[in-house]
């Protein structure tokens, strides 16, 4: 069996599992004990994006992610990390229902990183599994955040089914976001959506406590994405949701493109950034000290608003979204 995990684990007391597992794997996995003693001196800068606080992280360990090559002979060439059977030895999962395993991010931008990986190799998607995102958002409680990277923004196993989660008040989204302006959009019975117009970019939100509710009106919102920016299969998407007492909070940010055309300049004009989740969410990892010096508030916002939607685009999903 994959993992060798037990099927149907319950999802009680998850956050208390989680803290044993990530104590656990910091005692007996040299790895994760470095690299979370190296997050610990980490670089940070703080920028101002309007009303928007903003930090930007100089780690180099995530070169690995920040350059992955993620196109498809790179990753059918690569073993798959996220395989039961290719993890480090050290490495101890958490099972989540029958279908996903808890693992600790060796790569982490955050202290508390989890990825939440799907037991069978199978490709990266939301369309169906939004459902179990939104379990494990509920399942670790309000003391976490949960994410999603969509196959061509940002997730480097884009091959292999996988969240991740990090503690909620670590990405400046969620710790302020109680202090934005809303935007009410649409009011249904079963859920609220609205949009923070002072954002630095143009996100889509939606807060309900029915999950059918927030999954028909997800696939309904992917759908219209996908329509209004022309592209067939899955739009280009970054996903973060919370939960609050029993209502779900889904935030989307939707994507123009992958990466901004610094990331492929040279020289001096190259700023190495590729952003994702995080990124969007207020934590901008940049893997070179060069880049990291030169990054501040003018670019960081171009990057932002390059690889989001514009104005008018947003407006026009949103519009296609209310017929
Ligand atoms: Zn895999």
């Amino acid at each position: 069996m994959p993992y060798g995990l037990p099927r149907g684990a319950e999802s009680q007391h998850l956050p208390l599992r989680v803290q044993a597992l990530l104590a656990q794997q910091r005692e007996t996995w040299p790895q994760l004990r470095n690299a979370l003693a190296d997050l610990q001196n980490v670089q940070t800068k703080p920028h101002q994006l309007g009303a928007a606080r903003w930090l930007t992280q100089f780690n180099p360990a995530r070169i690995v992610s920040t350059s992955a090559k993620v196109d498809a002979a790179t990753i059918a060439a690569r073993p798959c990390f996220l395989c039961a059977d290719n993890l480090p030895v050290e490495e101890m999962a958490l099972a989540f229902g029958d279908d996903y395993a808890i693992l600790c991010n060796p790569f982490p931008v955050l202290p508390q990183h989890l990825v939440i990986a799907h037991r069978q190799h199978t490709p990266q998607s939301i369309e169906q599994h939004l459902g179990a995102l939104l379990d494990v958002t509920k399942a670790l409680g309000e003391e976490f955040f949960t994410l999603y990277n969509g196959p061509r923004c940002g997730a480097s196993a884009p091959d292999h089914l996988h969240f991740q989660a990090c503690r909620y008040d670590d990405l400046p989204f969620f710790a302020h976001l109680a202090e934005w302006e809303i935007e009410p959009l649409d009011e249904a019975d079963d859920y609220v959506s609205y949009t923070l117009p002072d954002y630095p970019f143009r996100v889509l939100i939606a807060e309900s406590d029915d999950r059918a509710a927030l999954m028909k009106w997800f696939a309904r919102a992917t759908t219209t994405l996908a329509e209004v920016t022309h592209v067939e299969d899955e739009p280009l998407i970054n996903l973060i949701a919370a939960i609050d007492e029993d209502c779900w909070i889904v935030a989307l940010f939707a994507r123009s493109r992958h990466r901004p055309a610094c990331y492929f300049a040279e020289g001096d004009a190259q700023l190495l950034v590729s952003p994702a989740a995080l990124d969007l969410g207020g934590v901008a990892v940049v893997p070179h000290a060069e880049h990291f010096a030169r990054l501040d508030a003018r670019p960081l916002q171009s990057i932002i608003s390059e690889v989001t939607l514009s104005d008018a685009q947003f407006r026009q999903w949103i519009k296609t979204l209310e017929q």
